[in-house]
């Protein structure tokens, strides 16, 4: 369905491929699975709810009493009508999930329990999508696609990053764009260890998850803390006028652990509503399409795409008339009354003009000023369309990024 909406490149990696300290698992599969009382009638089933199958569980099918079964059976008791997410990956096993009620209305008796899945050498598959800008210089996108029928924890991601792949598309972009749809965790490592020169070149990043639920804003800085994208992050939700927070870099959350990871340390940050693990109907049936809004999803595209502006447009300028104000009056550019209170429009001109030495950048000045970036910027185009600023040449890191191509310069580099 993405592939259907915006260019979507999918690759496969075989089972058994070593990525980093990792490798790629088995391939599973599973068609249906089901628990069928004394009285032969189905009490879990796979085909109601795919998340009543502990997922990568080995195949079964067995006829056993229900202390056997039990052990295998997975439930949420203080959420009592909520089926858990469960997984176990990197250990064989097969269970169930199921709501507590739902258990605890089990009779003793003997159940034919059937998982009919494979768990067989194949491939781990993701998808990629890349948005060629003026610079080699990229902007990260990564979203994970592997919880089964999760709406905020895995589909919002998904959809709001799709958005704003559309939204860049056929744009004029300085930077290039890079998505990501992935297999958490091994997904991460698996594209990191198969593109450390696509890494390199990662200036900006963001993991877009959990953006769809009624939450507010939660901004979990990189590793580095004080990364451009985490300025544009603060920066543009501290002027989005609802109250959010800036969470502080933790090595546990979603795929930002293996993109700031030392070896890396890559600028990414992670978007978030509702932090992973504090509402009730976190990895439970209850994150379903009703716990996503739209309304949500829109805002959550409309701060991404906020964020982005400030990267595309974020750079210094020099004032060619530092010694003193240039007179605005004369230009058109001031207020045509003396004596009234400046206007916003006038001030953020004010302030672009003082702070334009060449070693701030818009954002800075944002920043300095509290003007949000958007009337920086419009002031700076108007200012430099008037002959009032020069823009500072970019070093081209295009040619720096291809003399260190080799792994090993980008590890010494960075
Ligand atoms: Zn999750």
């Amino acid at each position: 369905m993405i592939g259907d909406r915006i260019p979507l490149k999918t690759f496969e990696v075989p089972t058994g491929t070593s990525v980093f300290d990792w490798t790629v698992p088995k391939e599973w599969n599973i068609r249906d699975a089901y628990v069928k009382g004394p009285d032969g009638k189905r009490v879990v089933d796979f085909q109601k709810c795919n998340l009543h199958v502990l997922n990568y569980s080995t195949p079964i099918r067995r006829t056993m009493p229900l202390g056997e079964l039990k052990p295998h059976l997975y439930t949420i008791p203080q959420n009592p009508d909520l089926i858990p997410y469960r997984t176990s990956y990197y250990t064989e096993n097969w269970g169930f999930c199921l709501s507590h009620n739902q258990m605890l209305a089990l009779k003793d008796g003997d159940y034919e329990v059937c998982i009919d899945s494979t768990l067989e050498n194949g491939n781990l598959t993701y998808g990629e999508s890349y948005f060629p800008g003026r610079s080699a210089d990229e902007v990260l996108i990564s979203c994970h696609a592997c919880h089964p029928s999760l709406a905020n924890d895995n589909l919002s991601g998904l959809t709001v990053a799709t958005l704003l792949a559309q939204i860049l598309s056929g744009r004029d972009l300085r930077y290039s764009y890079r998505f990501l749809f992935i297999p958490g965790t091994i997904g991460a490592i698996t594209w990191l260890a198969r593109n450390r020169e696509a890494a390199a070149r990662l200036r900006h990043g963001l993991v877009l998850t959990g953006i769809g639920d009624q939450g507010r804003f939660h901004y979990k800085k990189s590793r580095q803390g004080n990364a451009e994208i985490d300025r544009a992050a603060a920066h543009v939700l501290a002027h989005y006028g609802e109250s959010s927070e800036i969470l502080e870099f933790s090595p546990y959350g979603y795929d930002e652990r293996q993109y700031c990871s030392p070896g890396f340390n890559l600028a990414v940050g992670c978007l978030m509503r509702s932090v992973w693990g504090t509402f009730p109907e976190y990895h439970t049936s209850a994150d379903n399409l009703e716990f996503i809004q739209p309304l949500q999803l829109a805002e959550s595209l409309r701060i991404c795409a906020a964020i982005l502006d400030v990267l595309e447009n974020n750079r210094r300028y020099v004032n060619v008339r530092p010694y003193c104000e240039p007179q605005l009056g004369r230009r058109n550019l001031y207020r045509s009354t003396g004596g009234e209170a400046i206007g916003a429009e006038i001030n953020a001109r004010l302030w672009v003009l003082n702070l334009s030495d060449g070693e701030h950048s818009l954002l800075d000045i944002a920043e300095r000023s509290g003007l949000p970036f958007a009337s920086i910027n419009d002031a700076a185009d108007l200012l430099f369309q008037n002959q009032l600023l020069s823009t500072v040449e970019e070093e081209s890191k295009l040619g720096t990024v291809r003399g260190e191509l080799s792994p090993e310069n980008m590890f010494r580099r960075s």
